[in-house]
């Protein structure tokens, strides 16, 4: 990707895990390292094989759908957290585009836009990364990342990369191929995800070529849904459950919720939005053990109300 400047890893020690999730949860981590670029993260692997940063390593982007543990982490946390600046995306006459796994989505769903390349809006709202969507498969309404995606580059465990097809990916609703090998392992874990080849560096994407103007419309017109039916003032990590399969015809995870009553059900400091029953937001001080509470009494009054099993979309990291 073409960044003007090879800037280096950026190291902190003794953090704080709530920093670096959208909720505002988490103990404290042993080491961070953030990378403002993909083409730096050999740099990464490097420290780690020198000593520098303690292992095992896992990789996040924006922290928009994890839950970080109270007890915190040992080991180094990778941050892929490539700014919104224009950067980190090269675009193709086509309408494709290769981007880095650090790019914000709403910064690429602009970009896209005013250039005039249809598909991206969608994205515009999802408060995460290229690479958290590329492993969670991201969408909203009827899109998905998946329609999007035409290759990943991935780290391999030798220290090169390799690329990945959508047939390698086994997309699927909120899930791909990645996820079940992806964020944290055993202490041999950098090693461990790059043989699996689990870490995303940068992403292939098309869309279609279009008028600017519409491209711009219909993106304002995801945010002013979102804005309105979702509580984005408040730290939450946006929906907690996958929508299921089962269940009454066409009902959401966050209807089933409403409709049991549990809009505004709180655990000490974490709360069942009342905008949108499938948030749960940090109203101050909210630990992990209290959403797991939460997460707990909401998905056994589904089940008890509506015979459902919810499923957590959210990722629930261990200590
Ligand atoms: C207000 C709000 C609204 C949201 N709305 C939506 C929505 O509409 N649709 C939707 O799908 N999601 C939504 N989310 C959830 C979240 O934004 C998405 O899942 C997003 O794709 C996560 O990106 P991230 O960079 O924050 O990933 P993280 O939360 O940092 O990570 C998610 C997973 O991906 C892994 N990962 C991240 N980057 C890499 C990498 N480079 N290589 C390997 N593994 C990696 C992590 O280990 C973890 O397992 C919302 C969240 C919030 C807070």
């Amino acid at each position: 990707m073409a960044t003007a400047i090879r800037l280096r890893p950026r190291l902190r020690c003794r953090e704080r895990l709530s920093r670096f999730s959208s909720i505002r949860i988490g103990g404290a981590v042993e080491a961070v390292v953030s990378l403002s670029s993909s083409e730096v993260f050999g740099d990464v692997l490097d420290m780690y094989h020198r000593g520098e940063i303690p292992g095992p390593l896992a990789f996040v982007g924006r922290g928009s759908n994890i839950l970080f543990p109270d007890a915190g982490l040992g080991g180094t946390l990778v941050r892929f957290e490539h700014g919104d600046g224009g950067s980190g995306s090269r675009w193709h006459p086509d309408g494709s585009v290769d981007v880095d796994a650090g790019l914000s989505l709403p910064a690429l769903a602009r970009d896209a836009a005013r250039r005039g390349v249809a598909g991206f809006e969608f994205l515009s709202g999802i408060p995460g990364t290229v690479g958290g969507a590329a492993v969670m498969n991201a969408g909203a309404g009827s899109r998905q990342w998946s329609d999007l995606c035409e290759s990943l580059v991935v780290a391999t465990g030798t220290g090169g990369s390799d690329i990945l097809l959508p047939q390698d990916l086994r997309y699927g609703y909120r899930t791909s191929a990645l996820l079940e090998i992806s964020p944290k392992g055993d202490p041999s874990a950098s090693q461990r995800h790059n043989q699996e080849k689990s870490v995303v560096l940068s992403a292939r994407l098309r869309g279609a070529l279009a008028d600017p103007a519409e491209c711009q419309a219909k993106l304002l017109s995801h945010l002013d849904y979102r804005r309105s039916t979702q509580p984005l003032d408040e730290p939450s990590l946006g929906s907690v459950f996958r929508n299921p399969s089962g269940g009454p015809p066409g009902y959401s995870a966050g209807r089933l919720i409403e409709e049991c009553g549990l809009k505004g059900r709180s655990v000490g400091g974490v709360m069942v939005s009342p905008r949108h029953a499938n948030f749960f937001v940090n109203t101050g001080g909210g630990k992990a053990s209290e959403f797991l509470e939460l997460l707990a009494i909401v998905a056994e009054a589904v089940l008890k109300q509506w015979g459902v099993i919810l499923e957590p979309e959210v990722r629930v990291w261990n200590a």
